[in-house]
């Protein structure tokens, strides 16, 4: 029997890609092409790119069709399908940069941390159409209407996500009125990929509700609003079964080491980001301690207090970064200590 499958993968768009989605009705995610001229992804003469299936995620949307249905909603029931891109001679794409960490052991657990704004009209949604809201201090893990907007995007992508078993973990409204944040945790590659997909199902869903994902770490510039960052918990099988003080600290130097090329993978405009303000270090500056949020790397007490068996979590990525490059560069780094 047919069923529908949502291929979805990264184009060629820098510094960061956007995603990409088409559907094919068939008997199994089989091998598909696309044209990879219009995404930046081949010239117009050789334009075939070939969409690799990678990871399936099945959907069957049985949890509340009705209440979205009502609002004129479509089901999401579908097999969506986390693709990576080859080119015409089924090589991995340049752009392709799952390929560099297929092979990572799934030793390696990854947290994120994805932060976001909702936007419609061109400003944060909620806000007011001239000037700003209230400042900051009611929004953050707020409750009612004057101090959140959006919950109904936020609630059905939690539940999608759960659906389609994407390793969703968490949910919070942030400290900007219109942004919030869901945590997603995966092992090896498969973190990366979780991470993509539960990006594409948020923006569809709010696609619903005529509002847009906006990722940018500072969408409104130097004001005192927050940015948006994609903190990074990380962990292998060493630092959870036979951690020391030691071996998180020699961790911490490695990746201080190589600050600058770190920098580089985690994602475009952070440097308006990382300022030192709003709980960030500053972009040209690396330290570690525990529990420090003003910290590149900050050392949670969970791990001090469990004898320092545990993970870090790294504060630098941005909230537009690719999942993949910073696995590449955490693992890369971290494999070779
Ligand atoms: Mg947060």
């Amino acid at each position: 029997m047919s069923k529908k499958y949502e291929y979805v993968w990264l184009d060629g768009y820098k510094p960061e890609p956007s995603l990409r989605s088409k559907v094919k009705i068939d008997n199994s995610a089989v091998k598909w092409s696309f044209d990879g001229s219009s995404t930046q992804q081949a010239e117009g003469g050789k334009s075939d790119c070939v969409l690799n299936p990678v990871n399936e995620y099945f959907m069957l949307d049985r949890i509340r069709p009705d209440a979205t249905r009502a609002r004129g909603n479509t089901d999401m029931s579908a097999t969506y399908v986390m693709c990576e891109v080859l080119d015409a001679d089924n090589k991995p794409h340049p752009t392709n940069t799952r390929n560099k960490i297929k092979s990572i052991s799934t030793d390696w657990w990854f947290g994120f941390e994805q932060e976001y704004f909702m936007y419609k009209d061109g400003r944060p949604l909620g806000w007011p159409e001239n000037g700003e809201p209230r400042e900051q201090g009611d929004y953050y893990c707020g409750v009612g209407c004057d101090n959140v907007v959006g919950r109904e995007i936020v609630d059905r992508h939690t539940e999608a996500c759960m659906n389609a078993e994407i390793g969703i973990t968490g949910t919070n409204a942030e400290v900007a009125l219109g942004q919030w944040e869901f945590q997603v945790l995966g092992k090896g590659v498969k973190a990366g990929d979780d991470l993509w997909m539960a990006r594409y199902i948020l923006i569809k869903i709010a696609e619903w509700h005529g509002v847009s994902i906006n990722l940018h770490p500072k969408p409104l510039g130097q004001t005192d609003w927050n940015g948006s960052g994609m903190h990074t918990n990380f962990s292998n099988n060493k630092m959870r079964d036979s951690g020391s003080e030691e071996l998180m600290n020699s961790m911490c130097d490695a990746l201080g080491a190589v600050h600058s090329e770190g920098i580089k993978e985690y994602g475009s405009d952070n440097d308006q980001r990382l300022t030192g303000l709003h709980e960030t270090q500053s972009i040209d500056q690396f330290s570690y301690g525990v529990s420090d949020r003003g910290a590149s790397i900050r050392i949670p007490i969970y791990t001090v207090q469990n004898n320092w068996n545990g993970y870090l979590e790294d504060r630098r990525p941005a909230s537009n970064a690719d999942p993949y490059r910073i696995i590449n560069h955490i693992v890369s780094t971290l494999d070779k200590n």
